[in-house]
């Protein structure tokens, strides 16, 4: 089980593939669903959990490789969810511009999860076609 601490929120078990998000968050990420448009901050950071643990189901168990996998990956896994386009790639940045970068200056737990080479351009881009920060 990865993730007890992340936000006491998601966990992954890569070898069964289950994913488990703890009760609250389900229903702030059916929340986030009814109207990304003006997602919360914490609605945003819901499918951003989402898409972590999907990443550890992946086999990834690094935690600052798996939630730079899930940055890069957000706007896809708006868009698979049924957010439309323009919302799933504002939600996406957002994510990134804010949620992420605020995790790298709080520090201590949150740090695990931030690397400032996740970046465009940096050693973490993984350049995806559709990645969030791709023009
Ligand atoms: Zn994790």
């Amino acid at each position: 089980m990865l993730d007890p601490e992340m936000l006491a929120s998601g966990h992954a078990n890569p070898s069964t593939g289950r994913i488990v998000l703890q009760k609250p968050w389900c229903g702030t990420l059916m929340a986030y669903l009814r109207h990304p448009g003006r997602a919360s901050h914490e609605e945003l950071d819901s499918l951003d959990m989402f898409t972590h643990e999907s990443m550890h189901i992946r086999g990834e168990l690094n935690e600052a490789r798996t939630e730079c996998q899930a940055v890069q990956r957000n706007y896809r896994a708006a868009k698979l969810l049924g957010v439309a386009d323009v919302n799933a790639k504002q939600n996406a940045l957002d994510i990134y511009n804010i949620n992420y970068q605020q995790r790298g200056q709080i520090g201590g737990m949150q740090a695990a999860y931030y690397s400032n080479e996740c970046a465009p351009g940096k050693a973490m881009d993984e350049h995806l076609s559709d990645s969030t920060w791709a023009p």
